[in-house]
């Protein structure tokens, strides 16, 4: 029997060091996985899974791909939460006499993973590391590519997890026990976030403090915060193999200083990404999002997962946005300016970690152009009122020496295409300037060549040619073999069709093109290596620049989103009361078609209504409105301009909403289970600084059930909380609770009825619904009439009493004019209204008994062209969206 052979011995001892990683064994120009590795690519992979002999072992499978497409293959893999382990050889064969050193250079993981690719740019690809007990929690998250590293304490499990789902984490690194706890957060396994489970998160210290001599961790206090710090850097370093110059604490983010958000509630509110689509679309992001630049992208990402509540902060985001606002011109200015930059945060991740190519420094250079221009354009009183852009305008180094650094040093060719292999200028270096003299006059021989051979002999159709294999050959076709200078000409190759020769002077100048070439390529490059070696000094302050652009770049997109939108700028006081004038859904309103969407008032005061129970048939725009006026609260606190015609609010704490209907199907509970979990997390961590909204309370269970506890809740918040409050119910019944509640209201929102039709004007107002209209939708819907007919006659029951509690009501809180309401808000309600009133209108005109079927063709298509032309499309003529019929 043969002994395993000696590679494979090497392979194995290798793998036993990373066996959660795919192993990428290079083998001259590929990387060859074997065994279960090698089965589990083929599959994920695509590509095909063929067999070694490796000695005792016999066949074993194996599989392989090449060395310079190996990263679109490794992108793929970490995708799926795989790891990829990197083994290159260490020596040459030449060197080695006999088996090649191997090592594994480094790990790549999802959280590690330096993708380039542009799809990524916008989000940051976290990895988190993760320490402390059931009690308390140290979060460090760094971002791989920019080096931006933020750390944190969570003070209990619920915190971490608000911290965690607002988190883009691509990998969370962490010890088993805290793996365990990690586990109750159900929306972990459906975002595919790979956990990474290691033993000694705990123990690094003191290995990774000097390989990151940048990361000042005397800045951390808390113990779990330091030890998080340090494990992420023990992980970056143990993977990476080597330490990272751009790593930087950018952020001991207090938490106290930002809007508490549990995970339901962002889910809800959609800030990032919308609950049916699961993107940006349709999510507040995408409102807010006009920034030019990926770094801009994604500070204002940031801004949107982490409103503040430092007042001070906020307002000079307030200040920043508004002087921007005040000044579209400019702005518009700078916007062009933003454009022509890249993405340098990442640029310069590259640069710190020796990655970068040499297009890299132009992209930078590029950038940096920009700057002067900038300041120029941001250095007039008006703008200098705001403190964040005087301080872009004062205090950011424009890094002019790095511009003019690399205008020194790169070559022309590659300022005009970053493809171009020139990459030293010339006069740079005087060996390199004469190397490319001796190629560049090789060239040139042999370009002359070709003529002065023609001239020679004769042929006419002699051509000078050069592959890669056999190098520079003369190439003549065989009905000329016969007028070749048999002397000098000496035969290289022959093909079907012509004869390849070469001549001494050929070979010779070939030979010294070659060398030359070489040595070209060698200089070259330990030029470019020396090069980008000299900006690592350089690192701080342009990480500084960059992220000043990022903020500008987030400033002006809200300033542009408040100018298309017609956002005001909210006012900001340190209180309780909230005063919204004629506010909108920033969402929903883009979603409706001009002067569709109807704005609400908001008032709530400590001394007065504090909280709002809204009672409504389904569709009437109850979930909207609580949720907008939410909204307007974050955005305020984010930094931005809200969709209201006049904002007075205060800071709040935390934003808690329970929104109905969201079945927790993942996590395996029923809808009414997630409901008591989310008002249990309200109840418990809520302050009087903080907003509560709740839609449906009390739904999922037995109505009688339903409304003790839905009673038993607004109870408690109006007493012992405090807090504003907004809440929804379908039980009318309820309404009677205000009564006991002083500073709880009723409020509905208004319908018109007329003629057996139904109108919902989408209009809060004070009072308590008169109908929920249920049986009404159900016809609409199309139910069987005599269906319907029973379902009224088994209401009539119920109706008497209905009578009789309204009549009651109406004592106390006198019904609203609904014709006046009607009136009000005719000019906002949809023009396609009035349009679909018309074509009813002349759809009873018509005698469709005396008519000829021709007639009858003509009428409707006429119907239809007047239709089309006031641009309502048929999809929204079936499903009005504000109509019942
Ligand atoms: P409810 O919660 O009362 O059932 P929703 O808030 O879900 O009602 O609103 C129903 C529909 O009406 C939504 O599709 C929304 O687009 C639209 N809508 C809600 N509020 C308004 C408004 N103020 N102006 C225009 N359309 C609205
Ligand atoms: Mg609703």
């Amino acid at each position: 029997m043969t002994k395993r052979t000696p590679m494979m011995e090497q392979y194995t001892q290798l793998k036993t060091q990373v066996p959660n990683a795919f192993l990428f064994f290079r083998l001259g120009d590929f990387y060859e996985m074997f065994f279960d590795d090698a089965v589990v690519a083929a599959r994920e992979l695509d590509i095909t899974l063929t067999g070694r002999d490796a000695g005792s072992q016999g066949r074993i499978p194996m599989c392989g791909v090449p060395y310079h497409a190996a990263e679109g293959y490794i992108t793929k893999l970490i995708q799926r939460g795989y790891h990829v382990a990197i083994c290159e050889q260490t020596n040459t064969p030449e060197e080695a006499k006999g088996l090649v050193q191997r090592a594994i250079v480094r790990i790549v993981t999802p959280g590690t993973h330096f993708s380039s690719d542009a799809q990524t740019a916008s989000t940051a690809r976290l990895l988190v590391a993760l320490c402390g007990d059931a009690s308390s929690f140290g979060l460090a998250a760094l971002d791989v590519t920019t080096g931006e590293l933020w750390a944190m304490t969570c003070s209990s499990v619920e915190r971490l997890g608000d911290e965690l789902y607002a988190l883009a984490a691509a990998e969370i690194v962490c010890n088993e026990a805290t793996r365990q706890i990690l586990t109750s957060f159900t929306w972990l396994t459906a975002r595919n976030i790979c956990i990474t489970t290691r033993a000694d998160v705990h123990v690094a210290k003191e290995r990774v403090c000097h390989v990151f001599p940048q990361v000042d961790p005397s800045l951390l206090h808390e113990k779990e915060t330091y030890d998080a710090v340090m494990a992420v850097l023990y992980y970056v370093y143990d993977t990476q193999k080597k330490g990272m110059e751009h790593i930087r604490l950018v952020e001991r983010a207090d938490i106290a200083q930002q809007v508490e958000i549990d995970a339901s509630t962002r889910h809800n509110l959609e800030l990032i990404e919308s609950v049916r689509q699961h993107g940006r679309h349709g999510s507040l992001l995408g409102v807010l999002d006009a920034t030019v630049t990926a770094m801009g992208g994604r500070r204002l990402r940031r801004w949107v997962d982490k409103p503040l509540t430092h007042l001070p902060l906020l307002l000079r985001r307030h200040d920043a946005v508004d002087v921007m606002y005040q000044q579209p011109l400019e702005r518009a200015m700078l916007i062009e300016q933003l454009k022509a930059g890249y993405d340098i945060q990442r640029l310069i991740g590259r640069i710190a970690t020796q990655t970068a190519a040499p297009r890299d420094f132009v992209m930078l250079a590029r950038t940096l152009v920009t700057v002067p221009a900038i300041k120029q354009l941001l250095d007039t009183p008006k703008f200098l009122a705001s403190r964040i852009v005087a301080s872009f305008v004062h205090d950011v180094d424009p890094c002019v020496d790095v511009y003019e650094r690399c205008v020194q040093a790169l070559h022309a060719d590659l300022w005009m295409n970053l493809r171009s292999d020139m990459v030293i200028q010339t006069g740079y270096d005087a060996k390199l300037d004469a190397l490319r003299q001796v190629t560049q006059e090789g060239k040139q021989w042999i370009a002359t060549l070709e003529q002065e051979e023609r001239e020679a002999t004769g042929i006419r159709s002699l051509k000078v040619g050069y592959t890669k294999v056999f190098g520079y050959y003369i190439e003549v076709t065989h009905t000329h073999n016969h007028a070749i200078p048999q002397d000098r000409y000496e035969c290289k190759q022959t093909l079907s069709g012509a004869q390849r020769y070469v001549t001494a002077a050929l070979k010779e100048k070939e030979a010294r093109i070659l060398e030359a070439t070489e040595q070209l390529e060698s200089v070259e490059q330990a030029l470019f290596h020396t090069f980008s070696n000299t900006f690592a000094p350089d690192i701080v302050r342009l990480q500084a620049l960059a992220d000043a652009l990022a903020t500008l770049d987030a400033l002006q997109s809200l300033a542009t989103v408040a100018t298309t939108q017609r956002y005001v700028r909210p006012h900001m006081h340190d209180g309780y009361d909230v005063q919204i004038k004629e506010g909108r859904h920033p969402v929903i309103e883009t979603m409706c078609t001009t002067d569709e969407f109807v704005a609400n008032d908001t008032t709530l005061s400590a001394d007065g209504t504090r909280m709002l129970l809204i009672t409504g048939p389904n569709m009437a725009g109850k979930s909207t409105y609580m949720r907008q006026v939410a909204l307007l609260h974050l955005m305020a606190q984010m930094g931005s301009f809200v969709p209201a015609r006049k904002a007075i609010l205060p800071i709040v704490d935390k934003v808690f909403t329970r929104i109905g209907a969201s079945d927790d199907l993942v996590g395996g509970q029923s809808t009414f289970m997630v409901e008591m979990r989310d008002i249990q997390q309200m109840i418990t961590r809520a302050t009087s600084r903080s907003l509560v909204i709740i839609d449906e309370l009390g739904r999922g269970t037995a109505s009688n059930e339903g409304q003790a506890i839905a009673q038993a809740v607004m109870e408690h918040i109006h007493h012992t909380i405090r807090c504003k409050t907004l809440i929804s119910t379908h039980y009318r019944e309820l309404a009677h609770v205000v009564h006991t509640l002083p500073h709880m209201d009723n409020a509905t929102m208004a319908v018109h009825e007329q003629e057996g039709r139904v109108l919902f004007l989408k209009k809060l107002v004070a009072g308590i619904a008169e109908s929920s209209y249920g049986i009404y939708c159900a016809e609409r819907a199309g139910l069987p009439s005599a269906l319907i007919t029973r379902a009224y006659t088994l209401l009539q029951g119920e109706v008497a009493h209905e009578r009789a509690y309204a009549q009651k009501e109406a004592v106390s809180t006198p019904p609203p004019s609904y014709e006046q309401l009607y009136l009000q808000t005719q000019a906002n309600t949809s023009s396609q209204q009035w349009i679909v009133q018309e074509f009813l209108h002349q759809l009873q005109q018509w005698d469709v008994l005396r008519m000829t079927p021709l007639a009858a063709l003509q009428h409707l298509h006429d119907l239809k062209q007047r239709l089309q032309e006031r641009s309502l499309d048929a999809s929204s003529v079936t499903s009005f969206p504000t109509e019942v019929h």
